[in-house]
């Protein structure tokens, strides 16, 4: 009885707050194995792939380079190192478009491949790694460049050092991928199971040995048969669990899956290593693996290249900075003219304005739907306060508040209904009657919140320029006052000083000559006394 009732309590699921059924189109990219994309003529691989600073180029235009050969050095704690992802000569560091929302240009490494595919030394595997010290694994997977592939970009060492201070009791392994149409992790999952596993194993290792739970919605039975197989090879089953979750989007959301699996809140405005948990994708797992075992930089990534529009959908292994064309291309280009084309899924990606783009870490998906799955919505209609937008949302918000504070570019009050806790899931969009396009409007307060803050930041970081130099020029202009008041008083007391040196030794002098006269007259007076 016992037994049964703790079996219940290990396998017990929770739910989260709204969430929306949507259909997930999977059947049209994971019916076939992943496919490597042959080596393309140019790569363009931005320096900048992951949250945080950009990294700093390390080699020379006109340079040979080596597939694996580090590019860009991680600047600053939260970055990630780039490195070539093929062999060939570095023929431009310059701003090109990038998959970015914005549609803004950033800085790139582009190589003119060889054709050679030549690796560059790699470092030595770390087959031992229970013996090292841990700071060194992590630096391995910063040289690595390995970021969170589910699309956070998070630089995945600065994520497995929670500090000191935080107890790491549970590693969460995210096999959900709950967007439509996205198989990437899917295949991953039934591919290379025994990979994930051996890089939850080292993160797990990284954390001071915390439990591992794996989530895997269950609209991926194969990967959920495949990683409970690989699992049953390891000695990790006393503290691993694979768990079935209910496929509900966006239960691969982080905080949301973390509920799931947990039962635990992550509490607003915190990352969830403040409640003992820390959350890894599956794609990122396998990167430690590759990065500690093999000693192999992250330079690839499976891509699902997707929607009606695709000639034949499916899921290739690409290397960082393959033109997104050359994927269409692969997969027999379009059926039918695209009314859109997404970067990532169509509830969280963003339109593609180059098709020329390149493929970075977090592209986890080219989407190119036809007009049938992506109609035009037609104009916004107004808010009819119905509140269907709060019902989904899984973060707990009010969608409605803030869209209206969004739109009014009421920064603060948008602020106090927690915009930073919204996931941009889209839920909320998703459901308005009124096909407000609400994350839209998230987005922009964000991005003005960020650009507010960032003025913040200058104004403020001038004041004290300012501030400090003032400081400096008093400062100088009280010690030049000092001075010339020292040089006066010793002018004024100079000559008094003078004086009395002189007198003193005069004094001396004259005090000198009297004993010198009375030791003579002493002298002479034994001379007489004597003569007598
Ligand atoms: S769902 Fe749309 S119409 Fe309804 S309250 Fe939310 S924003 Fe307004
Ligand atoms: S997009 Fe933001 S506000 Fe809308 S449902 Fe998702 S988390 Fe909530």
């Amino acid at each position: 009885m016992a037994s049964i009732l703790s079996l219940l309590r290990r396998e017990r699921l929770w739910t989260f707050h709204g969430g929306i059924h949507v259909p997930d189109e999977k059947a049209l990219s994971n019916g076939r194995a992943v496919e490597t994309m042959p080596l393309p003529k140019r790569l363009v691989i931005p320096l900048q792939q992951h949250i945080g600073a950009t990294a700093r180029p390390v080699v020379k235009v006109g340079e040979r380079v080596l597939k694996g050969q580090l590019l860009a050095q991680a600047e600053g704690y939260v970055s990630a190192c780039i490195h070539a992802s093929s062999s060939g000569t570095l023929v431009a560091i310059e701003p090109r478009p990038v998959p970015h929302p914005s549609g803004l240009s950033a800085l790139c490494a582009v190589i003119e491949t060889d054709g050679e595919d030549t690796w560059a030394e790699l470092p030595e595997p770390m087959t031992r790694y229970a013996q090292l010290d841990t700071s060194e694994i992590r630096e391995r997977i910063r040289w690595a460049g390995v970021v969170g592939l589910g699309g956070a970009s998070f630089p995945t060492s600065v994520k497995l050092n929670p500090g000191p201070d935080q107890r790491i009791r549970t590693l969460i392994i995210n096999g959900a991928e709950c967007e439509p149409y996205i198989t990437c992790d899917d295949l991953l999952m039934r591919e290379r199971a025994g990979d994930i596993l051996a890089g939850a194993r080292i993160m797990h290792h990284l954390l001071g040995d915390p439990r591992i739970l794996i989530g895997i919605e269950d609209n991926k039975p194969e990967a959920f048969e495949a990683m409970r197989f690989a699992l049953a090879e390891t000695d990790m089953r006393g503290y691993t669990e694979i768990r079935s979750i209910p496929t509900l989007y966006p239960s691969g959301g982080e905080k949301q899956l973390i509920r799931i699996l947990t039962g635990a809140e992550v509490p607003t405005h915190a990352i969830p290593a403040r409640i003992g948990i820390v959350c890894q994708n599956v794609g990122s797992a396998a990167a430690v693996a590759d990065a500690v075992l093999e000693g192999r930089p992250l330079i690839s990534r499976i891509v699902t290249v997707t929607g009606r529009a695709i000639d034949e959908p499916r899921n290739l292994e690409v290397r960082i900075g393959t033109p997104v064309s050359d994927l269409i291309a692969h997969c027999g280009g379009y059926r039918e003219r695209p009314r859109k084309l997404v970067c990532g899924g169509p509830m969280m990606g963003f339109e593609i304005a180059h098709p020329t783009i390149p493929v970075t870490k977090p592209a986890n998906c080219v989407l190119a739907l036809t007009e049938v799955e992506a109609p035009d919505p037609g104009p916004a209609l107004a808010c009819i306060r119905c509140g269907r937008c709060a019902e989904v949302c899984p973060a707990k918000l009010l969608p409605q508040q803030l869209y209206w504070h969004a739109r009014a570019k009421d920064l603060d009050r948008v602020q106090d209904y927690n915009l930073f806790d919204c996931i941009e899931c889209g839920c909320c969009a998703q459901v308005c009657p009124s096909h407000i396009p609400l994350v839209q409007y998230y987005r922009y307060a964000k991005n003005e919140v960020w650009a507010r803050e960032e003025d913040k930041r200058k104004a403020e970081l001038a004041r004290m320029r300012h501030e400090s130099k003032q400081a400096r020029l008093e400062r100088q202009e009280r010690e030049r006052k000092a001075r010339l008041r020292q040089k006066k008083e010793s002018l004024e007391a100079g000559p008094g000083k003078s004086q009395t040196d002189q007198d003193a030794k005069k004094a001396a002098i004259e005090a000198a000559k009297q004993r010198a006269a009375a030791k003579k007259a002493a002298a002479a007076k034994a001379e007489e006394t004597d003569d007598a």
